[in-house]
């Protein structure tokens, strides 16, 4: 088997993410010479974090200019790190952060990279990543002859590795800091009980147009509809996710949930995350959004409709039934059980 090296960066708390650890155990399962590459403003707790893999060689680029995410120095540190590591394959985590760096680093090194894989196995002896194509509907496994060989792993894919911390011994990789231009002078995000993206959660709620629509009595509810996701949210801890035609409605003027972005957009042109469960409530299923929901096992709707698109086979249960209504007595009923 081929030398392999896991590329991650460290958290702003210099502990490794769960993506990473993601890749660590890819990267241990594929059974060849491993070295870990750590890029961060302090990298000994991680390294100790992982010091029970087994790895050959950790090494490390540390400093305050591998604090933060910026193409230059990332880019420089995983260069640096490939080229002391001089490993064919080169794992890494697909975290916005590599996946804006590591191209780049396969081109500087005459190498290849492949984004966005779902696994990296031996197939007939031979690594091959496996990746979805056309928004998720075809399925490829493919292997390479160029190395090294990059692969960003999608997270959620692997079980995260999970074994004991030790004292690790990590070896320094100095890097020649490239001119910069971007100077990171803080960061601004909303509190964490706003954060609506839950990657890790086991339910996705996705809300449709219809919350923003005019009910039965003539009139819009925003406000009503806000506190009933919103509330559901914080009790249930779930993921929030938004048709096209809601999270679009900001730009058109019109009524809109003012935590819902486009980020939030599930779909075609949106996102296809990884749940356990789904909820939609509003949404009329239609094929652009429901292929976004490739991921989700279990799928349940609320719609007035009974003749929407997850009728027709997208859902495992359609309540026919007034979101408004439903989920009114689905927070009182968790306001009840948490009290
Ligand atoms: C190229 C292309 C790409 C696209 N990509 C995406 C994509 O990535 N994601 C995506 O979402 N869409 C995408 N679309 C758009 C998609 O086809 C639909 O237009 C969109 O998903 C509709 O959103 P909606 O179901 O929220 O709104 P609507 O179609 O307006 O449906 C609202 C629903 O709410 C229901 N409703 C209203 N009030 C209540 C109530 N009180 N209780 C219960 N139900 C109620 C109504 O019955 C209705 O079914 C794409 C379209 C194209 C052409």
């Amino acid at each position: 088997m081929e030398s392999i090296l896991l590329l991650a960066h460290t958290e702003p708390d210099g502990s490794l993410a769960k993506p990473a650890l993601e890749a660590l155990a890819a990267a241990l399962a594929l059974g060849g010479e491993l070295t870990v590459g750590l890029v961060g403003m302090e990298t000994q707790a991680a390294a100790n974090q992982i010091a029970g893999t087994g790895a050959a060689r950790i090494l490390a680029v540390t400093g305050e200019a591998f604090t933060q995410s910026r193409y230059a120095t990332d880019a420089a540190a995983a260069e640096a790190l490939c080229r002391a590591a001089r490993a064919k394959l080169v794992l890494a985590p697909g975290t916005s952060r590599w996946s804006r760096a590591l191209p780049g680093v396969a081109y500087r090194l005459h190498g290849r990279v492949d984004t966005h894989a779902t696994s990296l196995t031996l197939r007939n002896e031979v690594p091959a990543v496996t990746r979805w194509f056309y928004r998720q509907r075809m399925e490829a496994v493919l292997t390479r002859q160029q190395r090294p060989w990059i692969v960003l792993l999608d997270a959620g894919c692997v079980p995260a590795w999970n074994g004991p911390a030790g004292t690790a011994t990590v070896e320094a990789v100095a890097v020649d800091l490239p001119p910069t231009r971007t100077t990171v002078t803080g960061i601004q995000a909303p509190k964490a009980d706003e954060q609506t993206i839950r990657p890790d959660a086991k339910l996705l709620f996705v809300a449709g147009a219809g919350w923003t629509k005019k009910q039965a009595d003539g009139a819009v509810h925003g406000a009503e509809a806000e506190a009933l996701i919103l509330g559901f949210l914080r009790t249930a801890k779930a993921s929030l996710g938004g048709s096209k035609s809601l999270v679009d409605l900001s730009g058109e003027g019109e009524a809109v949930l003012q935590f819902m972005t486009h980020l939030n957009q599930i779909g075609q042109t949106g996102s296809t995350p990884r749940h356990p469960k789904g909820l939609s409530t509003c949404c009329h299923g239609e094929e652009p959004h429901a292929v976004g929901w490739r991921f989700i096992n279990e799928r349940r709707a609320i719609n007035l409709d009974p003749n929407c698109g997850w009728a027709r086979g997208k859902a495992d249960v359609l309540y026919v039934a007034d979101a408004f209504a439903v989920m009114r007595e689905v927070n009182r009923t968790l306001g009840q059980e948490n009290s």
